[in-house]
């Protein structure tokens, strides 16, 4: 499962983030998953709860923040959501959308102990 090896990665970053900040408790976890991250999230957490047993971040509280797709709308010249890649412009009809974002997958912020 891929949400498996992105937890994997997450925990690693979670503790060499423990090793220079020193701290030896994760009590919350908050990330930002962008919508075309491909990423499930119920998936996640379910991995997320595997992959941190008997570590520092075990029991750890996961918050997800899921982000729109944002793109660039050339003929209206400005930044527009979108609810998938190949969307037409909500305001104009167009397609040329150049994406911009949604496809986040960070930690925004940890509460540790
Ligand atoms: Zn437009």
């Amino acid at each position: 499962m891929h949400e498996m090896s992105i937890c994997e990665s997450l925990v690693s970053i979670i503790e060499d983030q423990a090793v220079a900040q020193s701290f030896s408790r994760v009590n919350l976890v908050r990330l930002e998953i962008g919508a075309l991250a491909g990423v499930e999230v119920e998936a996640l957490r379910f991995s997320f709860d595997v992959v941190t047993r008997n570590g520092i971040a075990d029991g750890a509280k996961l918050d997800v923040i899921e982000l729109p797709v944002t793109g660039w709308c050339m003929p209206c010249a400005k930044a527009v959501e979108v609810k998938e890649r190949y969307d037409a412009c909500p305001d104009c009809g167009s397609y040329q959308i150049q994406i911009t974002g949604g496809e986040e997958l960070r930690i925004k912020e940890m509460e540790v102990d």
